[in-house]
């Protein structure tokens, strides 16, 4: 297959227009079959639920191609579930998990050239998303909605090599208890903004967030779960119903204890108990892992064992063992992998 001309070492993490991508609208109740478009653009009134009220959820995954050449996808049924169960949250329709897997593999096959080659770190990132669109000025839901899947290819995330982050303890609060953190809303990072561009300023990666109600636990940072490693080698990563659950951090604690014989522990973790642990990592679909070097508490640098120049060592055999499944070099569980051509 002719491939798009693209310099898929040096794309970086941006919006590139593909080919094609899919739609599906709701009104009456109901949605429609839904469509491949190769229009980009949206057209809606100016008084659409999106816009003044932000009824929108999204997700995000990859497409990308493994050592023997096929494209795959991985756990698209997974996304599938996340977007059911914030569209319930949200007062959004659902979109069937059936017709989700569908529509991704649709929107793959129709931007194959788009999907880089095995070896060049890139991926095609795809992102589903959901949004009211009619007019709505009373405060109440849409009748009417879009669900969307474009595609766009983005860069090796480890790009001139692994750097370690270095992450500051919030005083803004991302989740609210009983709120919206659990859900992918829009909502969730439109209030995080602020907090980013201030933490870029102040010379960090990350805003690393704790448990609103009471500023002591642990709990992720503004789009990926956190996990720990402890001096004996175990896998702990934090407990709270205000935590988006991330599919690559569930993923990661089965490869943890059915691949590498590690324990794992899922619960609450004290602020107190960062200076006791070997590594850390931030998990997402983007990195899989992305080493954290350091955590700063109000002026307290926190180094992590591992450093600020490589991956911890049980960071990375967590980071290979899912790359390598991901990559088609070691074998999948039952599922994980989706076959799109
Ligand atoms: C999307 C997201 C993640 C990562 O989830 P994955 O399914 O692993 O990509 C983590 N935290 C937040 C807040 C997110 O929005």
């Amino acid at each position: 297959m002719m491939k798009a001309d693209v310099d898929w070492g040096n794309l970086g993490f941006g919006y590139v227009k593909t080919d094609e991508r899919y739609v599906s609208e709701y009104k009456d109740g109901k949605w429609d079959e839904g469509r491949l478009t190769g229009d980009s653009e949206i057209v809606m009134s100016e008084c659409a639920c999106v816009l003044q009220y932000a009824q929108t959820c999204f997700e995000g995954l990859k497409a990308y191609t493994t050592e023997d050449g096929r494209i795959v996808c991985f756990r698209p049924d997974m996304n599938a579930q996340r977007m059911i169960d914030t569209c319930e949250r949200l007062k959004m329709p659902i979109f069937s998990k059936e017709r989700f897997v569908d529509a991704v593999v649709q929107v793959v096959r129709a931007n194959a050239k788009w999907v880089p080659p095995y070896g060049t770190g890139a991926s095609l990132y795809l992102r589903p998303f959901m949004f009211g669109k009619n007019p709505v000025i009373g405060v109440k839901p849409a009748n009417d909605f879009e669900f969307r899947i474009f595609a766009t290819p983005v860069g090796p995330y480890f790009k001139g090599g692994v750097k370690p982050l270095k992450l500051r303890i919030s005083d803004l609060d991302r989740a609210a208890p009983h709120g919206t953190g659990h859900v992918k809303a829009g909502l969730n990072y439109a209030m995080s903004l602020y907090n980013i561009v201030d933490a870029h300023e102040q010379g960090y990666d990350e805003n690393l967030y704790l448990d609103s109600a009471t500023h002591t636990y642990v709990e992720e940072t503004g789009g990926a779960n956190i996990i720990f490693i402890t001096k004996d080698n175990k896998v702990v990563t934090p407990k709270s119903s205000t935590i988006l659950p991330s599919i690559t951090r569930r993923s990661l604690l089965e490869v943890a204890s059915k691949y590498l014989g590690l324990e794992t522990e899922e619960r609450e973790i004290s602020v107190d108990e960062i200076k006791d642990f070997a590594e850390a990592g931030l998990c997402g679909t983007a990195a899989v892992i992305s080493p954290v070097g350091c955590i700063v508490n109000h002026g307290e640098e926190i180094y992590l064992p591992s450093g600020m120049t490589e991956m911890g060592p049980v960071t990375k055999k967590l980071y290979d063992t899912l790359r390598g499944i991901q990559m088609g070099t070691i074998e999948a569980p039952e599922g994980w992998i989706q076959e799109i051509c």
